[in-house]
């Protein structure tokens, strides 16, 4: 296993639509691995897609602090309710964060690592994160979804990223 280095805006990896996975093949589940312990490296980090780590596959890992790590392959929103504003930052623009608009409930459905299909719902941060991952994988950044400049701020302290 291996912590990976993070790719940040304008790295044009980050603006790719990610391609599916075809098989969960062993280069797949290292790096599931990987990003699960790059991600696992630093307690303010809940969530990473593959496009993150430069890898332009539909790949997500969510880990809310004191729950277990999901990973979702091939994954879509399927159901979203309610709206909610949040406060977001993301590993690929470091040193900010942003207030968006975010729904209150999420569900999405992909693939397991064993290749079953499983759903997840999720409210708050999970439900965040669920979209904030599967946005990377469209090529979507939170900060496109800002309603002006003045909704992203510099980051003094400590921040959830995603
Ligand atoms: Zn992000």
């Amino acid at each position: 296993m291996a912590i990976l280095p993070i790719r940040a805006l304008p790295d044009p990896v980050l603006r790719q639509k990610a391609k599916r996975v075809r098989t969960i093949d062993n280069s797949v589940k290292k790096l599931i691995k990987d990003m699960t312990e790059t991600m696992r490296a630093d307690p303010g980090r809940v969530g990473l897609a593959a496009p993150q780590v430069g890898i332009s596959l539909r790949v997500i890992v969510i880990g809310i602090p004191d729950e277990e790590d999901i990973v979702l392959i091939n994954p879509e929103i399927v159901r979203r309710s309610g709206e909610r504003s949040v406060t977001e930052g993301c590993l690929s623009v470091p040193g900010y964060y942003g207030e968006i608009k975010r729904a209150e409930s999420v569900t999405a459905k992909g693939r397991d690592p064993t290749g079953k299909e499983i759903r997840i719902k999720g409210n708050g941060l999970l439900a965040q994160a669920l979209e904030h991952e599967i946005d990377h994988l469209n090529g979507v950044i939170y900060i496109d979804h800002l309603e002006n400049k003045e909704k992203l701020h510099k980051i003094e302290g400590e921040t959830t990223q995603l």
